[in-house]
């Protein structure tokens, strides 16, 4: 028979990205320790992957939504601790019983469960005002006896550094801080370590500016240090020439003007590649780069790949994309090529109303994920 089937579609990661995005975030947050947010299977890169790399760069905090991600993941490296967000229903029990991570719990009624069933290490999320998960500081007496690992907090507006809930919510989670014992306190998100120092207490937990997207709210990517750290790669898997006329594609939105060299690309919307990024999204084959004609399909794209002797090229400056005209030698791109298709997450949000971190979780499960 045979062994697997070489997908003509890849996600790369780009593991050094990573671990210098990681590495920035820990400095921001001075004597803090810089955990990792790896729910939603790492942002859609592959969360196995992410732990691993960070856990080298030495990572010793991950954070999972729920006990089927965590136990998705597999065995932790030696001496890191994963945390379960989403606490512990009576169904959960049995997983985190079993001990592959401490549950965050949220409520009175998951303290009460976790105390009853012998209450080992955990951690606990206080809300200071987001209103999501977490007790009230004023339901803090429950928790007494517990052997709190992490008092966690979660910021509602950390993207707008002049937002006056940050404050706020500092103010209330230093008061949780002075009145609810544990060995170290969590506020900081990848926007909350972008406040300054005093948010960051005993480990941050940054999700977002790990995988390249920039937290803060109009702050550039040079301002923000950070490196982009993923690329979808997909094969050209035919060519056409389209004649003066044509259409190209469902609903036939796009019309050739003249003679038009066609590669149809293996990746669609079904890889989070959504219909509204079609003038969006450049694609890019060397140094070139090339628009997308017609509608996105479910599985296919395609992209005008004429051989001109000039090309408008367009080039990104860290905010966005600039065009300039400029002879080339022509691309000759050809059936089996693999062209790239760059994932700029802040420049790709601002054109597309989509957030940073719905353009990385929809990206689907398609890919075969490529680490350099
Ligand atoms: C998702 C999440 C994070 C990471 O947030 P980013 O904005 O991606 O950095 C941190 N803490 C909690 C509780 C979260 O749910």
């Amino acid at each position: 028979m045979f062994e697997s089937v070489p997908a003509a579609l890849r996600l790369t990661i780009d593991g050094d990205a990573l671990a210098a995005n990681w590495r920035w975030l820990r400095a921001r947050g001075g004597e803090a320790a810089c955990g990792a947010a790896v729910k939603a299977d790492g942002y859609g890169l592959g969360a196995r992957g992410v732990v691993d790399r960070l856990a080298r760069e030495g990572c010793r905090d991950f954070f999972v939504s729920s006990w089927a991600e965590a136990a998705a993941l597999g065995p932790m490296p030696e001496g890191v601790a994963l945390s379960v967000l989403h606490g512990v229903r009576e169904a959960d029990m049995p997983a985190a019983l079993s001990g592959i991570a401490r549950p965050v719990l949220n409520s009175a009624e998951q303290v009460a469960r976790w105390k009853a069933a012998g209450g080992a290490a955990c951690d606990v999320m206080i809300d200071t005002g987001i209103n999501r998960l977490g007790l009230r500081p004023e339901e803090a007496g429950v928790l007494a006896g517990l052997e709190i690992e992490t008092l966690m907090s979660h910021l509602a507006c950390a993207d707008e550094p002049d937002h006056p809930m940050n404050e706020r919510q500092l103010a209330r989670f230093r008061q949780v801080r002075a009145a609810i014992p544990a060995k170290r306190y969590s506020l900081a998100n990848s926007a909350g370590i972008c406040l300054g120092k005093k948010y960051a207490f005993g480990v941050t937990r940054p999700g977002l500016a790990l995988y390249g997207g920039i937290p803060v709210i109009g702050h550039s990517v040079q301002e923000q240090g950070l490196r982009p750290v993923a690329a979808v790669e997909t094969e050209v898997i035919q060519i056409r020439q389209v004649e003066a006329g044509e259409t190209v594609g469902y609903g036939a939105t796009w019309q050739a003007h003249h003679p038009t060299k066609v590669a149809i690309l293996n990746v669609g919307y079904a890889d989070g590649i959504l219909r509204q990024f079609a003038e969006h999204l450049p694609i890019r084959v060397g140094d070139q780069v090339f628009g997308m004609i017609g509608r996105i399909s479910m599985d296919l794209i395609a992209v005008d790949v004429t051989d001109h002797d000039h090309v408008v090229i367009t080039e990104h400056d860290g905010e966005g994309w600039t065009s300039h005209k400029r002879l080339r030698t022509p691309a000759n791109v050809r059936e089996g090529d693999w062209l790239t298709l760059p994932l700029h997450l802040p420049w790709l949000s601002r054109s597309t109303t989509l957030s940073q971190y719905e353009l990385l979780t929809t990206l689907g499960h398609r890919y075969q994920r490529r680490w350099t």
